[in-house]
C-alpha cells in the first residue's frame, strides 16, 4: 500500500499484515437480501445487483456539481442510480459492467431512482463490499470502509500462517473451530453461521487465558505462605470513632472480611468491589492500618498521580498522631509524612519530607503510588498488604511485579479494588475462585444523583442553571467525546469546548481544561485547582481522573452522551454527589434517533453500574461483535460478560489442562501467548 493509507492505518495500531487481520468488524451489514428492481419502493433501503447499460457524466451548472447517471437492469426492469461529485466512477463502471448496488430509492420527477450508493463492479471473484454480509470496521478519518476491507481482502490468505496456540486437546471436543478458519469467518463471514462459529472460537480464547491465569494464581498461591496480620481491635475500633462519618454495615463486613484474610498464613486474593462513591477507600485504610500497626508494610497502588495525591493527604491525615509513616511515590512526587499532618483537608502538609523513592518505600508504613511503585530499584522492607485501585487499570504483569518486590520469602496479601458492580456469580465464572467482598450500600446521606437529558433548544436553559450553581458556590465537570479518532488524547474536542465555555458563555468564570496530551505536572496542576476550587469549570476526556473524590462538584455535563457506554456515564456520574449537595448528571446528544434516547433514558430512571452494562448490550445491534468500551470490566474484545456458559467451558478446560501439566511446556505455543497477553492485557 502507499506511505499515505499505511499511516492512516498507523492511526489504528495497525503496522503489520498480522494488526490487519487481527482488525476485526464491529458490525455487519445484511446484503444477503437482494431486491429485484421492479419491486423496489420509494423511500426505503435496498440492495439490486444488475448490469450497467448506460452511463455518463453530466455537469449541472445550476447545482455546481458534477452528476453521474447510470441506467442499471437486471433482466427485468431497468433503475436509474445517481451520484453527486464522484466522476470517477465512470472510469470504474462502464456499460456491460455488474454491478451491486446499496443504498435509498427515491421517488424523483423520472420516477424511482438509486441515489448515492454504494457500489462494486462484480463478475472477478465474490462481490466484498456489497453482497452477503458485509463487515464494518472502526476507521479513522480518511479512511474508507473499502478500503480497508480491500487491504484485509488481499493479506486474508496469511491467516493460515498463524499459529493456532489453542492446543488441540481443548479445541477438538469444544468443537471450536481453528484461529485461521476463525479470523476468515469473522472478517468475511458467508452467513450468520460462520459469525457465530468465528466469534464462539475467539471469544472462548480470551476467557481461556484469563482463566488459565486465574488457575495458575491460585495454585501458586496454595503453595506459598503469607505474613500473618493479627488484628488490633482496640485501635481499630478507637480509629472508626474518630472518623466523621458512621460506616455501612456493607463496609464493616466488607473489613471484617478482609481482615480475616489477612489473619491467615496463606496469601489472600480478594476483589473488593462497590459502586462508585461507596467508599472503598476507608475499608482499605482500615486493612492497610492494622498491617501498619503489626509493623508490616502495606502499598497501595492507583493507576493516577493525583488520585495519589489525594489518597496520600487523606490516608496522612485519618492516620496522625497514630506513630504512622506515610509515603508517597509517583513519577514527579516522592513525599513522606512526619506525622504531625494538620486535621485539614487542604493541600500538602509543608513540613512533609521530601525523600527518594527508595527511602521511602524502607521507611514507611503505608505507601500510596502510582506505576512509579513498580520501578526496577524500588524494594520493599516487608510488604505484607498489596492493594490495587481501580484494578481493571493495571495489567497482570503489574501486579505481579508489586507483588515481587515484598522484600522477604513469604508473599503479600493482595487486595484488589474495582467500581464495577460485577455480580457474584459473574465475579466466581470470570475470575475462578478468588475472594469476594461487596459493598452493596451507599453511605446514608446520598441524594440520588438528578439525571436529565438536554435537549438541544433548551441548552441555554442549562447553562442558566449550572451558573446559577456556581454562584452558590458549586463546581462542575464537562466531559467531551472523541469526535474524530486520529483525536486520541482528545486535545481539539476539548480545546473546542473549552474555547466556547470559556470565551463565550461563561467568560466572567473560571474555566479548566485536561486532555491527554498534558504533562502529569500540568494536568495535576489542573486538578488541585479544581480540588482547591479556584477552576469552577473542568472541561475534559474521558480521562477524567477515575476515582477523584471532588465533593464540591455539583453537576456532571456529558457532550456527545451516545457516544460513551451506559456504563461508563455511570462512572463519570458517579464523580459528583458525593458530599450532601444535590447533584445533577446533564446528558446532550445531538442524535435524535430512537434508540439513542432509550439508551440515555435508561441512565435517568437507573442508578446500577451492572444493570446499566447490562442494558447496553442489549441496545447494540444484533450483528455487532464488539464496539462500546466496557470500562471497569477486564478488556474483552469478543467475549461479553454475559457468555457464562462460554465462561464455565473456559474454566473447565484451564483447570484440566492444568492438571495435564501445570508448566504448560507441553504447549509452548500457548505458554507463549499467556505471557503474551499477561505482558499486553489491560494497559491503558
Ligand atoms: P469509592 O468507593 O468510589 O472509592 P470513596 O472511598 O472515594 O469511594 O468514598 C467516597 C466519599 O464517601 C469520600 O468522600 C468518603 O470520605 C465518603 N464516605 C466513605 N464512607 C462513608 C460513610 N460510611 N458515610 C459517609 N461518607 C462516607
Ligand atoms: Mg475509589
Amino acid at each position: 500500500m502507499g506511505a499515505a493509507t499505511a499511516k492512516k492505518l498507523k492511526k489504528l495500531g495497525i503496522l503489520t499484515v498480522r494488526d490487519l487481520l487481527f482488525y476485526f468488524p464491529f458490525r455487519y451489514d445484511d446484503f444477503s437480501k437482494m431486491t429485484p428492481i421492479a419491486e423496489l419502493q420509494a423511500e426505503t433501503s435496498a440492495n439490486v445487483v444488475g448490469q450497467v447499460e448506460l452511463i455518463q457524466n453530466k455537469r449541472s451548472w445550476k447545482r455546481r456539481m458534477n452528476i453521474t447517471e447510470a441506467l442499471v437492469s437486471d433482466g427485468k426492469e431497468t433503475l436509474k442510480v445517481i451520484w453527486f461529485n464522484q466522476p470517477f466512477i465512470t472510469r470504474l463502471l462502464q456499460v456491460g459492467s455488474r454491478v451491486s448496488l446499496s443504498g435509498r430509492v427515491e421517488d424523483g420527477s423520472g420516477g424511482l431512482a438509486m441515489i448515492s450508493p454504494v457500489y462494486e463492479r462484480i463478475g472477478f471473484g465474490q462481490a466484498v463490499h456489497t453482497q452477503g454480509l458485509v463487515p464494518n470496521y472502526h476507521l479513522t478519518a480518511n479512511l474508507t470502509q473499502k478500503q480497508i476491507r480491500f487491504l484485509i481482502k488481499q493479506v486474508i490468505g496469511l491467516a493460515n500462517l498463524v499459529a493456532d496456540w489453542l492446543p488441540s486437546e481443548i479445541r477438538k471436543p469444544g468443537r471450536l473451530i481453528g484461529l485461521a478458519e476463525a479470523i476468515k469467518k469473522i472478517n468475511f463471514p458467508k452467513n450468520s453461521l460462520d459469525i457465530k462459529k468465528a466469534r464462539e472460537r475467539l471469544a472462548f480464547q480470551e476467557l481461556f487465558l484469563i482463566q488459565l491465569q486465574s488457575q495458575l494464581v491460585k495454585k501458586n498461591l496454595s503453595l506459598s505462605r503469607a505474613p500473618a496480620i493479627e488484628f488490633c481491635q482496640t485501635e481499630t475500633k478507637r480509629f472508626v470513632d474518630s472518623l466523621p462519618f458512621k460506616l455501612t454495615d456493607a463496609q464493616r463486613k466488607a473489613a471484617w472480611e478482609i481482615l480475616r484474610g489477612l489473619a491467615k498464613d496463606r496469601p489472600m486474593s480478594r476483589l473488593l468491589e462497590g459502586d462508585v462513591g461507596s467508599g472503598k477507600t476507608i475499608v482499605a485504610i482500615i486493612a492497610m492500618l492494622n498491617v501498619a500497626l503489626n509493623n508490616k508494610q502495606a502499598a497501595l497502588m492507583v493507576p493516577t498521580e493525583i488520585l495519589a495525591r489525594q489518597h496520600y493527604e487523606t490516608v496522612s491525615r485519618l492516620l496522625s498522631g497514630l506513630g504512622i509513616k506515610v509515603g508517597l511515590v509517583t513519577r514527579t512526587n516522592k513525599l513522606m509524612s512526619n506525622d504531625k499532618f494538620p486535621m485539614s483537608n487542604q493541600c500538602q502538609n509543608p513540613n512533609d519530607k521530601k525523600l527518594n523513592a527508595t527511602e521511602i518505600v524502607e521507611k514507611a508504613d503505608i505507601i500510596i503510588g502510582t506505576h512509579a511503585l513498580i520501578q526496577e530499584d524500588v524494594k520493599f522492607k516487608n510488604l505484607a498488604l498489596a492493594i490495587i485501585d481501580e484494578q481493571h487499570r493495571f495489567g497482570v504483569e503489574q501486579r505481579q511485579k508489586l507483588m515481587e518486590k515484598s522484600g522477604s520469602e513469604l508473599v503479600p496479601h493482595l487486595l484488589s479494588m474495582t467500581a464495577t458492580p460485577i455480580p457474584r456469580s459473574l465475579a466466581l465464572a470470570l475470575y475462578g475462585d478468588l475472594d469476594l467482598s461487596v459493598i452493596d450500600e451507599m453511605p446514608k446521606d446520598r441524594k440520588k444523583i438528578i439525571t436529565k437529558i438536554v435537549a438541544e433548544n433548551k441548552r441555554h436553559q442549562a447553562y442558566k442553571f449550572i451558573y446559577d450553581q456556581v454562584r452558590e458556590g458549586r463546581q462542575i465537570f464537562v466531559i467531551c467525546p472523541l469526535i474524530d479518532l486520529s483525536d486520541k488524547l482528545g486535545v481539539k474536542s476539548v480545546e473546542a469546548e473549552y474555547q466556547k465555555l470559556a470565551k463565550i458563555v461563561f467568560p466572567g468564570l473560571t474555566v479548566g481544561k485536561l486532555h491527554g496530551r498534558l504533562k502529569a505536572t500540568e494536568k495535576e496542576k489542573i486538578m488541585r485547582e479544581f480540588l482547591d476550587n479556584k477552576i469552577k469549570i473542568l472541561v475534559s476526556t474521558s480521562v477524567v481522573e477515575v476515582g477523584v473524590d471532588a465533593p464540591n462538584a455539583a453537576v456532571m455535563m456529558i457532550e456527545g452522551a451516545d457516544r460513551f457506554g451506559l456504563a461508563q456515564i455511570h462512572q463519570f456520574r458517579g464523580r459528583v454527589g458525593r458530599s450532601v449537595h444535590q447533584s445533577y448528571c446533564f446528558l446532550f446528544t445531538d442524535n435524535q434517533s430512537e434508540i439513542t434516547s432509550r439508551r440515555l433514558r435508561a441512565l435517568v430512571d437507573n442508578h446500577n453500574g451492572f444493570a446499566l452494562a447490562k442494558l447496553d448490550l442489549k441496545f447494540r445491534g444484533p450483528g455487532e461483535v464488539y464496539g462500546l468500551e466496557q470500562k471497569g470490566f477486564p478488556e474483552l474484545k469478543m467475549a461479553t460478560l454475559f457468555d457464562y456458559g462460554l465462561m464455565k467451558k473456559a474454566r473447565t478446560e484451564a483447570i484440566k489442562l492444568i492438571a495435564l501439566d501445570s508448566s504448560l511446556n507441553s504447549w509452548p505455543d500457548l505458554k507463549e501467548k499467556l505471557g503474551e497477553w499477561e505482558r499486553g492485557a489491560h494497559l491503558e
